[in-house]
């Protein structure tokens, strides 16, 4: 299927937090492509640079696949676990 604005979307768009637009087939809410920028409710949540965001979708990934093969445990970056323990807005 061919996405429409994928430009727009990797502009306005989240991993995290949604398509702007809602749309189902969103290439960044499917990680297909990349997002440019925090959204509006990055900032509230913690994430305030795009790497923040890069680093969070990697490790969704990380852990939804240990999931699946059945792992009990992930390597974390310490960084970005104390980040994310300090955050009481996830
Ligand atoms: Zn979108
Ligand atoms: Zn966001």
């Amino acid at each position: 299927m061919k996405i429409k604005n994928i430009g727009t979307h990797a502009y306005h768009c989240c991993a995290i937090h949604g398509c702007k637009y809602g749309d189902k087939e969103c290439p960044v809410t499917t990680k297909k492509v990349e997002q440019e920028y925090t959204c509006q409710w990055c900032d509230e949540s913690g994430f305030h640079t795009i790497d923040d965001v890069k680093q969070y979708v990697h490790y969704e990934k990380e852990l939804q696949s240990a999931i699946e093969q059945g792992h009990k445990t992930i390597e974390v970056d310490v960084n970005f676990l104390t980040k994310m323990m300090k955050n009481e807005n996830m």
